[in-house]
This record gives C-alpha cells, structure tokens and sequence, in this order.
C-alpha cells in the first residue's frame, strides 16, 4: 500500500533527524564546552536514570544530569506505558544508527543473519542484568558508571578525536565498532542484548495496556510481518504481541498486505500508525517544549554568579564555570582563567607541580603523574 511506504519512510526520515540533531549536539558540547550545549548524557534519559538513587536521597543531580534528563525520562515513561517501547523503535539515535547501517548492510550483503533461538533467547536477558549493574554501580558510585562502557558516549565522542577513542573510551569504542559492524550484518544487535535503557522500558511495557492483535480471519499468512520484525518477533505466528522485546516500530503492520490483519489496540481501540507516530512525537516535543517555556527544563549546568564589594562599596558579579563544566580538553591555563584563579594557586589546589606545561590538557596531565584523574581536578575546585 502506497500509504503505508509513505510512513515507513517517514519513520526513518524521523530517525534520521533525531540522529543528526544529536550528532550536531555532541559535536557543539566539545566545541563550546558544557556551559553552551548540553552532553550526550544530558540529552539520554538513562543518565536521569543512574541519578535517580542521588536525586531521592541526596536531593541532587550526579555530574553532567540535569532536570532536563529528568523530564526526558519523564516523558519516555509516559510514552513506554501508553505506547510501549516506542521510544526505541521511533525516536532513539542509537537504535537509529543501528537500522541505518542495517540498511547498508542489507544492500552491501543482500541477507541478513539470524541467531539460532537456543542462543538468541538467554541472550536477550543480557539487557536486564547489564541494566541490574549498572544501575547499582551508579546509583553506589552516585555517578556515570557506565560511562567508559558506554557506546553511546564513545558515539559522542568522536570529534574529540582518536585520543579520547583509544584513552577514556576505549573500551566504550570497541562496543560502538562491534555493534556498527554487527548492525550491518544484523538487525538492532545492541537494542536486542545490550541496552539498558531498552531493558527498562521493556518491564515498563509490560504494565502498558497495549498490544499488536492478529486477525486469523484477515492473515493469509504470507509471513511478511516475521521478515521484518527487526527484532525478530514470530508476528505470523502469534495471536497477540505483547512482548518486552517489541520497539513498537510498527513495520509489521506497515509490511502487511491485508487490511486490519495487524492492528495497534489501546485496550479494544484500535489505533493508526499514523496516529501512533503522531502522538509519540507529539508527547516527546511538547513535553519538552512546555517544560522549557516554564523554565523547568535545563540541560546545561548553572553559572555561578559571586558578588564582590569593592573597596567604594560598590557591588560587582562576576560569573565563574561550574567545576562540572571542566572537560579533559581543558588545558591548565583555560581552566585557570574560567575559574578565576591564579595559575600558580591552581597547580597548589590540582596538587601538581609548576613543571608541567600550563597548555597541557587535564586529560594529559596522567602522562606527568600516573594517577592523575580529571575527576579529582573537578573535586579540588569545587
Ligand atoms: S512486532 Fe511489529 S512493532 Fe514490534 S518490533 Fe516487530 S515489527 Fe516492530
Ligand atoms: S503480514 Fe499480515 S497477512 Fe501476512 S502473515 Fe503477517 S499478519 Fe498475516
């Protein structure tokens, strides 16, 4: 049906947005630091996630999470319960990334692999115990735990360059390579083992009211709608899809050549895909569009504002970073004159000595002194 060509396309197209939007992002944050644009982790509502256990008991944010993570969780909540995982069949960049390169693997070999379902199975469970772990660690370490691990990250990464690839993210940027290369080969390789965020939304979905019905009367069986899953739910042959690992991406229904053969059902509604792409974008932009018009909404840490009285007794502000903008690309002196301190005092709080060049970046200041972390600058400055 031509229709539904026309809203497959435009549910790519729709990824293929979102992922650019947020390639722009990442690539602003390491050009004009925290203070101006927001980090990959900011913008992912697993990072609100990993701050949940500081947020309940501390009142705080861990580093580099703000309110607007919080909101994104928010919003990705309320469309997983009323939509299911729609957030990764329809918006996620990184289950984009993984279908774009499907795409090219697909022209490139003409097949796509399967894994047999006595492997694929216990597999899929991966997901919840990296979710159990990495959720505990965070929440223990009150900080981005999975960060080193964490593909997206390394994705984000990139135009910092081949330093930061092979050094902080390494082991980060071998998963994003093997999950790349396994895309081309295999639909949603990471979604489908790896994901946390997939995970969570899956036990999420399981309480939603939702489901994809089959009509026997209307099935004439052609399999189409198994084919395509890309998650490789057997459609064809269930009466009903109600299972975690369903993105809700609605290709089954858009690959179907019956009519009402495959429908959305909100309890008995039937829903459109149309509506439901609609409804889904609807929720995730005007969630965040209200919450920034309200001003609750912020991705960016806030400035620090000190006011100083001079010896006339007039008041004067000056405004400093936050210690939680300092980034490893950060050379000793940038970091000097964003805080407002002397060089030398710097050194004396960072605990190094004046030999090391100020134009040395903090990320390089572990080729001086071995255990030098960027972190603990963070702390001395706080
Ligand atoms: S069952 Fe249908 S909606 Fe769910 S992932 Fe498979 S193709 Fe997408
Ligand atoms: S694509 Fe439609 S007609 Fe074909 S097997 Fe699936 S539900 Fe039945």
């Amino acid at each position: 049906m031509k229709s539904n060509k026309l809203l497959k396309s435009l549910r790519y197209f729709l990824l293929a947005v979102f992922l650019i939007l947020i390639t722009i992002e990442a690539y602003l944050h390491q050009l004009l630091g925290g203070s101006k644009s927001p980090s990959i982790h900011a913008l992912c509502p697993y990072g609100a996630l990993e701050s949940l256990y500081s947020l309940i008991f501390g009142g705080t944010f861990i580093q580099k999470i703000f309110s607007g993570t919080l909101i994104l969780l928010i919003i990705t909540l309320l469309i997983a319960l009323i939509f299911r995982k729609s957030f990764c069949g329809l918006i996620c960049p990184f289950g984009a990334l993984q279908e774009f390169f499907g795409i090219i693997g697909k022209k490139i070999f003409k097949t796509r692999l399967t894994v047999p379902s006595n492997i694929d199975k216990p597999l899929r469970y991966l997901k919840y115990i990296v979710l159990a772990i990495t959720l505990y660690f965070a929440w223990k370490t009150a900080g981005l735990w999975m960060n080193p691990y964490d593909p997206w990250a390394a994705y984000g990464h990139i135009s910092e360059g081949i330093s930061s690839l092979t050094g902080e993210y390494l082991i980060a940027f071998i998963i994003l390579i093997v999950t790349i290369i396994g895309s081309l080969l295999y639909d949603r390789f990471f979604c489908k083992y790896l994901c946390p965020m997939g995970a969570f939304y899956g036990i999420i979905s399981r309480i939603s009211p939702a489901k994809i019905v089959r009509n026997n009367d209307t099935c004439i069986n052609c399999g189409l709608c198994s084919k395509n899953c890309p998650v490789n739910i057997k459609v064809s042959e269930l009466k009903e899809i109600k299972s975690a690992e369903c993105i809700n991406c609605q290709t089954c229904i858009l690959s179907c050549p019956e009519k009402n053969a495959l429908e959305f059902k909100i309890k008995n509604k039937s829903v459109k895909p149309v509506f439901i792409l609609s409804f889904v974008i609807l929720l995730f932009f005007g969630g965040i569009g209200i919450t920034k018009l309200t001003g609750i909404y912020q991705d960016t840490p806030p400035k620090i504002s000190l006011e100083t009285t001079t010896a006339s007794g007039t008041k004067t502000s000056e405004i400093k970073i936050n210690p939680e903008e300092i980034k490893g690309y950060m050379t000793l002196q940038e970091v000097s004159e964003a805080f407002k301190v002397d060089l030398n005092e710097l050194y004396k709080k960072l605990n190094i000595p004046n030999s090391i060049p100020k134009d040395t970046k903090l990320k390089d200041i572990k080729n001086f002194i071995a255990d030098f972390k960027v972190e603990k600058a963070r702390e001395a400055l706080k």
